[in-house]
């Protein structure tokens, strides 16, 4: 596979990496962008397309699938190339003193700077410690809702306590046929607001509430969920008949091979200076939910914001010595540039 030449790798396509493009561009900055997922869009795409988020600016509410097809739209008049469906394995500096990175399909890049914008790094689901799991994963069970549609009229077992099982239990109530929720505890960690719904409903009878009660077993066959067996801390075991069980236990943070780059890290975070995010290591930058400053609030707005900062920096570090004059996009208008 040829080598690619670019001028900023950006490793992560999540929003804060898409909008990275944008602002990239603005400073006549080609980019490659490289995501393990197969599709664009981070936690926004692969854990709540369908949820409206409502603390974009100028969105009042704004699905999480229509901010990702926004940013790569305001991204594409810079033409990014992507690596969709490689993680990035190595980055260290090459012959030419640039920056390279191997991807795990082989994808070699060179670049002066490296922006990562990695999210909670290797994402993945924290998944119920259930003997034969893997034969129900993507079948039966599913820990992410990509279409709502899909559980319509079925029987589902939702697991968990936190805002994505009470938020999923609420939405999927409306169409499904029967919902059951099991939790450990008889106290749920969703926002209060949330919490309230799901016990009105509970007692309306259009969600069952199974607590404290853990999973215990899948029975099924080829992979089609026929029931699923929880237990109690007493020792008390019930069935359940799903089709479908969602298990919510939030997302293991796993730096995967970024934590042997020997960046600083603050516990699982890249420790940045939040003026131009800067890492420990010249040429590389760190932006979104994976870095890391006192006070630092993990929200997409403030990724954007930091997208824009480190755009600004990595401009001086490709470029040094050349005299950048700061302008509005409304003076610039969005700059034409050539493919990475
Ligand atoms: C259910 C839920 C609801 C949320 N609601 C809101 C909300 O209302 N408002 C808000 O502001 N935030 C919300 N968030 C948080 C928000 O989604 C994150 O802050 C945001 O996604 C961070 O964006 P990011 O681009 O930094 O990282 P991510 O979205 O995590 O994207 C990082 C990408 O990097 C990729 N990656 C990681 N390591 C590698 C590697 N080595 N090689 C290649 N690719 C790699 C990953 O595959 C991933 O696609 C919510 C999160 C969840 C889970």
């Amino acid at each position: 596979m040829a080598l690619q030449s670019t001028d900023v790798i950006i490793i992560g396509a999540g929003p804060v990496g898409l909008f990275a493009i944008f602002e990239c561009g603005m400073m006549r900055l080609r980019c490659c962008v490289i995501d393990a997922l197969d599709i664009p869009g981070g936690q926004c795409a692969a854990l709540y397309p369908e949820k409206p988020i409502y603390d974009i600016p100028a969105h009042p509410k704004i699905l999480g699938g229509e901010l990702i097809d926004q940013l790569k739209c305001q991204a594409a008049p810079f033409k990014p190339v992507y690596y969709l469906g490689q993680q990035v394995l190595k980055l260290e500096k090459n012959a030419n003193d640039l920056w390279q990175i191997e991807t795990s399909l082989g994808q070699q890049i060179e670049a002066k700077a490296v922006l990562i914008a990695a999210g909670v790094g290797a994402f993945g689901p924290n998944r119920p410690p259930l003997e034969h799991l893997e034969s129900f994963e993507e079948k039966s069970v599913f820990y992410y809702v990509k279409n709502r549609e899909d559980f319509r009229g079925k029987n589902l077992v939702i697991a968990g306590g936190g805002d994505s099982a009470v938020d999923w239990a609420l939405s999927l109530a409306e169409i499904a046929k029967k919902v059951t929720v099991v939790h450990r505890r008889s106290k749920f960690r969703a926002a209060p607001e949330s919490e309230a719904k799901l016990q009105t409903l509970a007692k309306a009878g259009k969600i069952d509430l199974v607590v404290p009660f853990q999973l215990e077993s899948l029975a099924g066959q080829d992979g089609v969920l026929e029931r699923v067996t929880v237990k109690s801390f007493e020792g008390e075991t019930r069935e359940i008949q799903a089709e479908f069980l969602l298990p919510f236990y939030g997302l293991a943070m796993d730096l995967g091979p970024i934590a042997q780059w020997g960046l600083q890290l603050n516990t699982s975070h890249i420790q940045i200076d939040p003026k131009d995010c800067s890492t420990n290591i010249p040429g590389i930058y760190a932006i979104g939910d994976i870095a890391y400053y006192p006070h630092k609030l993990k929200l997409i707005l403030t990724g954007f914001a930091e997208a824009a900062h480190a755009a600004y920096a990595i401009r001086s570090f490709v470029h040094p010595g050349e005299m950048y004059h700061f302008e509005y996009s409304t003076t610039s208008g969005v700059p034409a540039i050539g493919a990475a």
